[in-house]
Order: structure tokens, then sequence, then C-alpha cells
């Protein structure tokens, strides 16, 4: 995957962070203050603003690029977070011109890795941990037998959702949410439902690249 791949997944979820930017408000109206939404779709939209400005010549200065401007850009706690995140990924995938699928997979944990390292939270505390941590996993399994990325990038997505709805139940202990203490269960973490926007779009720009025959009924 190249610079033009990774330009495109930002472009994606730009795009799909300003399809769901009041879907993702309203899950933060519920347990937070209704601004992840427009933090994110603010954010990202920098994010395409400063990648046209300034074309990037790899795929990890595209993800620094990323992560640079979410910090500068986004006030809520989700700007540092998601801004280490793509900061960490873009460091581990360093100066290559081209990267695999495998590389793309200890990037990703290397983004994990930052968001836990600044944020605390663990899996089970009703952040976007919850969606980010089983989709690295997932996408680590899937490339691990040189399987076809592709299908590693869509068991990666899937992960991400489950993680997302698997928050409903949960009581927050980290970020705003955990302010409300149990009265935080009964929603999905808002994080943790931008994470699964944000790991569809390297779905879908994945599937878009290596188009397959679809079987007919
Ligand atoms: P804020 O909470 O400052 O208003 P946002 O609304 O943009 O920021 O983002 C809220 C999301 O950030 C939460 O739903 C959660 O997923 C994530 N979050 C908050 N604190 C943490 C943390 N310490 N570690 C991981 N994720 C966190
Ligand atoms: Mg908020």
């Amino acid at each position: 995957m190249d610079t033009r791949f990774f330009v495109i997944w930002m472009e994606e979820i730009t795009a799909a962070v300003r399809a769901g930017r009041d879907h993702l408000t309203r899950l933060d109206a519920a347990i937070g203050d209704a601004d992840h939404g427009t933090n994110l779709d603010r954010g990202f939209a920098a994010v395409a603003e400063a990648l046209a400005a300034r074309p990037p010549d790899t795929p990890g200065g595209v993800l620094v690029l990323a992560g640079s401007t979410l910090i500068r850009k986004v006030g809520g706690a989700s700007g540092p977070l998601y801004g280490t995140a793509f900061r960490e990924m873009g460091k581990a995938l360093g100066d290559a011109a081209d990267v695999s699928a495998a590389d793309l997979a200890s990037a990703l944990e290397a983004g994990v890795a930052g968001v836990r390292r600044l944020g605390g939270a663990e899996e089970g505390d009703k952040t976007m941990v919850d969606a980010l941590a089983p989709a690295a996993r997932a996408m680590a399994r899937g490339v691990g037998g040189g399987g076809d990325p592709e299908v590693a990038f869509a068991a990666a997505a899937a992960a991400a959702e489950e993680g997302a709805k698997a928050t409903v139940p949960l009581v927050a202990r980290k970020g705003r949410a955990s302010y409300l203490g149990a009265r935080s269960t009964g929603h999905e973490d808002p994080g943790a439902a931008s994470t699964a926007l944000i790991v569809g779009a390297l779905r879908a720009v994945a599937a878009r690249r290596s188009p397959r025959p679809k079987s007919r009924p």
C-alpha cells in the first residue's frame, strides 16, 4: 500500500465522520457533552486540508500529519487520543514508500499502545480502546498466516463494530462518561463508535482497491 492508499483512507474517514457526525454527537449527548461528532468532523476536515496543502510522500508521513493535525485541531479528549494513535502508527511505518498489510497490522498495534499509554484505559473501561484493541488483534490474526489483506481488514472492521456494540452494557471508568458512574450503562460509547467508522473506512478503501468478481445469484 502506497502513500495514495493512505491519503484515500483519510479521505474516506473524513466522509464517514461527516456522514456519522450527528449520530456520534447524539451518542455523546447521552453520556458526555454532545460534541464528539463535531469534534471529529472539524478534526478530519482539517486533516484533509493539511494533506492537500502539504502532501506527504510516504504512508508514515500521511499518518503523522493526520495525527498532528488532530492533536492541534480537536479540543476534546478524542483529539490527543486519536492524534497519538495516528502518529504512533505513522512512526511505526517509518520512511517506507510502500507498506505491507503486516506492517499496517503492527502499526495499528503501536497506535493502540499509544492510546493506552496516554489515556490509561484498558479494555472494558467503555472507551475507544474497546473497539481499537479487538480491531488490532483481528488484523494481526488476519495477516498472520499470509492471508488476503482485504479479508484481514474486513475482520478488523467487524471486530471494531462488535467491540463498539459491546460497550453498551458497560459502566464507563475513563473519560467524561465515567463521571456518570452506573448511569453510563445502556449507551454505546461514542469513541468506540467512531473507531468502528475509522476501521470501516480502511475496509472500504481496501475493498475498492482489489475488486474481486462478485458471485452472481
Ligand atoms: P470529550 O470527552 O473531551 O468531550 P470527545 O467527546 O471528543 O471528547 O471524545 C469522547 C470519547 O473519547 C469517549 O467516548 C471515549 O471513547 C474516548 N476517551 C475519553 N477518555 C479516554 C481515555 N482515557 N482513554 C481512551 N479513550 C478515551
Ligand atoms: Mg464529548
